[in-house]
C-alpha cells in the first residue's frame, strides 16, 4: 500500500492506513495466541471472540462511525459498485480472519458487512483486504491524477473498457486502429463505445443485462454478426 498510486495518496495525506495486530489483544496468559479448538470438533482452529472484539473496540474508540468489513468467503461478492459505495465512507475497518475463521458471536456483535473477493478460499483475509483497499482507494477523489480515468474504466457502467493502444503505431506487423490516429474526437468516442459493447458481449455477456444502453448502442449490438465475434480460445 505504500508504493505507487496508493503510496502517493498516503504520503499526500489523502488516505491514511494503519494496521492493528489482533495478537496484541490476546489474554495475558495466552501470550499472543488468539486461536483455539472449534467446539463440536473438526479440523483447524478458530479465532477467539474476545481478542477480535477488543481489537475492533480499540479502533472504534478513535473512529466510532467506521463500518467493520469482515473479509469472508461467505460474504457478498465484491465488485466495482460496492467499491464506489465504500469509497464514500470516511473510515473503514477491514477485519481479516485466519485458520477456520472467527468465532461467530463476535461477527454478530461487531461486523457490519461480510465481503468476499470471489468464490475461492484464501488462507487469510489480508490479501482480500488489500484487493479491496486498492480498488476503493483509486475511487477516492484526488487519488488518481485524472479523476476521469476511473470513470471510463471497466465495470463503471457495467461494460468492459475498450482496447487501449500506445506507441509504436505498428508493432509486430499490427497497426493501431486508424480511427485512433484521426484526431476526430467524436468518432473516436463512438468507436470506443462500440468496442466496449462488443468486448462485453464477447467476454462478459452477463454484464450487459445491467448496462445502460442507448437506442444506438442496442442497434449496434443487434447488428453485430455472431461469426465475427472473437473466439475466446483464439485470443492468445
Ligand atoms: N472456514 C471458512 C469457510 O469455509 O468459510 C474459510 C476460512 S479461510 C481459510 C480464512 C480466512 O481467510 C477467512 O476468515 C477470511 O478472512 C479469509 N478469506 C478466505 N477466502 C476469502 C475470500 N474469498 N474473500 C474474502 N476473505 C477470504
Amino acid at each position: 500500500m505504500n508504493t505507487s498510486i496508493t503510496g502517493r495518496a498516503i504520503a499526500g495525506g489523502i488516505l491514511s492506513l494503519s494496521t492493528v495486530n489482533i495478537r496484541d489483544f490476546a489474554e495475558e496468559k495466552r501470550k499472543g495466541r488468539v486461536d483455539d479448538y472449534p467446539y463440536g470438533g473438526g479440523a483447524g482452529m478458530v479465532m477467539q471472540a474476545e481478542p477480535v472484539y477488543r481489537a475492533i473496540c480499540a479502533v472504534k474508540a478513535e473512529r466510532p462511525a467506521a463500518r467493520v468489513i469482515y473479509l469472508d468467503p461467505q460474504g457478498k461478492v465484491f465488485d466495482q459498485e460496492m467499491a464506489r459505495e465504500l469509497s464514500r465512507e470516511e473510515d473503514l475497518i477491514f477485519l481479516c480472519g485466519h485458520y477456520e475463521g472467527i468465532d461467530e458471536r463476535v461477527l454478530e456483535e461487531a461486523v457490519t458487512d461480510h465481503v468476499s473477493i470471489g468464490d475461492y478460499v484464501l488462507t487469510g483475509g489480508e490479501l482480500p483486504a488489500m484487493v479491496m483497499m486498492d480498488t476503493i482507494a483509486r475511487l477516492v477523489p484526488g487519488v488518481l491524477n485524472n479523476e476521469d480515468s476511473s470513470v471510463l474504466e471497466s465495470f463503471e457502467d457495467h461494460l468492459l473498457e475498450y482496447p487501449q493502444y500506445t506507441r509504436p503505431e505498428v508493432w509486430n506487423g499490427k497497426a493501431v486502429p486508424e480511427i485512433l490516429l484521426s484526431g476526430h474526437h467524436a468518432n473516436v468516442e463512438a468507436w470506443r463505445r462500440q468496442q466496449s459493447i462488443r468486448r462485453t458481449l464477447e467476454r462478459r455477456p452477463d454484464l450487459l443485462e445491467k448496462a445502460e444502453l442507448t437506442k444506438k448502442d442496442r442497434q449496434y449490438l443487434e447488428e453485430l454478426p455472431e461469426e465475427k465475434l472473437a473466439n475466446p480460445e483464439d485470443i492468445c
